[in-house]
C-alpha cells in the first residue's frame, strides 16, 4: 500500500488552510491542522477526549531521572529524619 501525502492548500494570508487529511484517531473527522507547528493534530472532538499529538524529546529523559532520583532522596531523607527524632 502506498503512503499518501495529503493535500494542502495554505490561504495566502497564512491564517487558515484547507486540506484533506483524516484525523488519525476516529478516521471520520478531519485533523487539524496547526499552522504553527506544522503538523496534523486530532480533530477537535478527538481532543476534546483528550487525544493529542504527543511530541517525546528524550534528551530530557535524564533531567527528568535526575529529578525523580532527587524527590526519592528527599523522601527518605525526611522519613530518616522523623524516624529518628520520634524514636
Ligand atoms: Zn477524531
Amino acid at each position: 500500500m502506498n503512503v499518501r501525502a495529503p493535500n494542502l492548500r495554505l490561504h495566502s494570508s497564512g491564517l487558515t488552510a484547507e486540506h484533506d487529511m483524516a484525523c488519525a484517531v476516529c478516521h471520520t473527522e478531519k485533523a487539524v491542522y496547526s499552522l504553527n507547528e506544522g503538523h496534523f493534530e486530532p480533530c477537535w472532538r478527538c481532543r476534546s477526549e483528550g487525544w493529542r499529538l504527543r511530541h517525546r524529546d528524550r534528551s530530557r529523559f535524564w533531567v527528568q531521572a535526575a529529578q525523580a532520583l532527587v524527590i526519592v532522596l528527599l523522601v527518605l531523607g525526611v522519613g530518616l529524619c522523623a524516624a529518628a527524632l520520634f524514636r
